[in-house]
């Protein structure tokens, strides 16, 4: 299998076709390759249009909807971002080539060094992980020009509105356990945020204190 072909048909058909247009965004998609992000035996379908499983119980983002919340965040290069749900790390290393640092957070250790380990194999440099409870935000490092959350959330944590800088951008999805709605968050100043609804999706949960419970299923 030529990964590379079908890479460049994944952006084709999954990521410029559905309205996305920001170069940088697209060359990372071009670049990044996601079939090192999942496990051996899933690799021939790391270029389809949809999630795959990770283990623990977790999924490797659909690519469209790593592109659309890239997009969401609208980055130019310089900013220092926040993600929650490092996952496997694939959204991470394409946020690494939109901006200038990025801060992931991952509750589940295994994901959090293995991701770690790809990122390293792929010279990834600008990349911190910790392995924490993300909803409570990365206080200490703190603002953030751009926060994005890759994991359902019952509501906004309010740590996400006090670590977002003045002008930054939060994408998270928020609603039910299942179905989910994305939002972006602007901070406008002051006490001010702009809050909009991007589209519908499904994401695995946020767990944790301002999260769900561990034990939530419904
Ligand atoms: N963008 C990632 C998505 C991984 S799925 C990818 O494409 O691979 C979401 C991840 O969020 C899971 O790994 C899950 O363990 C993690 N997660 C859930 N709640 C969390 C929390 N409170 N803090 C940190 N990570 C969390």
């Amino acid at each position: 299998m030529d990964y590379s072909v079908a890479r460049r048909r994944m952006v084709q058909q999954q990521i410029i076709a559905r309205g996305i247009n920001d170069s940088r965004l697209i060359d990372a998609m071009n670049q990044v390759p996601r079939h090192f992000f999942v496990d051996e035996g899933l690799r021939g379908h790391a270029y389809a249009d949809g999630s795959l499983p990770i283990g623990h119980k977790q999924t490797i983002s659909q690519p469209y909807m790593v592109a659309a919340m890239s997009a969401a965040l609208e980055l130019q290069g310089q900013e220092r971002i926040l993600e929650i749900g490092t996952g496997s790390g694939y959204q991470t290393a394409i946020l690494a080539m939109l901006a200038k640092r990025v801060y992931s957070i991952e509750r589940i250790p295994a994901l959090a060094a293995r991701a770690r380990k790809v990122l390293d194999q792929l010279h990834i440099s600008n990349v911190n992980i910790k392995i924490a409870d993300g909803t409570l935000g990365w206080k200490d490092q703190a603002p953030f020009d751009g926060i994005l959350v890759a994991a359902g959330a019952p509501d906004v944590p309010h740590e996400y509105l006090a670590q977002l800088a003045v002008g930054g951008k939060l994408v998270l999805p928020v609603g039910g356990f299942n179905q989910q709605s994305l939002i972006r968050i602007t901070h406008l100043g002051e006490d001010q945020f702009r809050r909009e609804e991007l589209m519908g999706c499904r994401f695995v949960p946020l767990i944790g204190e301002a999260g769900w419970a561990e034990t939530d299923n419904a």
